[in-house]
């Protein structure tokens, strides 16, 4: 009989002739208890699980990362082997890096050149556009020269007359 054994100390039928001898309010207490008890169990089973699962899967997690510093320990050690066997220099990022300021200063001197335009000169009469023209062409779109009265529409394209 399998029952005879679940209770240890207890066979099934010495703990149901002993609850049955209980008053109607000791035998809900008691099944309470046992469902309190089962309650807690299956509480306290799922913690367990839940924190077996956690531990195993950090245990994974260092196990993967380990594994990864391996690889890449293994990885650096050939490429420094064939490095040192072939005598090739290994190529330097140092390059890498040093490109970008140039193209820093390429951009800063694209945004001057744009800021400070290089003087326009009257096709007429050679002489230096002014600022006030260049702010009147701006405003209105049409300017003439200050020296020789040669007429620009917006852009400097060459008017007539
Ligand atoms: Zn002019």
């Amino acid at each position: 009989m399998v029952e005879s054994y679940m209770f240890g100390i207890w066979t099934w039928e010495e703990l149901s002739s002993w609850y049955l001898t209980l008053p109607a309010y000791g035998q809900v207490l008691c099944l309470l208890a046992a469902f309190a008890l089962i309650a807690l169990v299956v509480a306290l089973v799922y913690y367990i699980i839940k924190g077996v699962a956690y531990l195993v899967y950090y245990i994974l997690k260092g196990v993967a990362y380990l594994v990864g510093g391996i690889f890449y320990g293994i990885y650096k050690l050939f490429e420094a082997l064939y490095y040192l066997l072939t005598g090739k220099e290994r190529p330097k990022k140092v390059e890498e890096v040093s490109t970008t300021p140039i193209e820093k200063v390429i951009i800063v001197q694209e945004v001057k050149a744009k800021v400070e335009p290089t003087p326009l000169y009257c096709s007429e009469c050679g002489s230096e556009i002014t600022d006030t023209m260049s702010q009147q062409l701006d405003m209105s779109g049409i300017a003439y020269c200050a020296h020789c009265g040669k007429g620009y529409k917006s852009g400097f394209i060459e008017i007539e007359g």
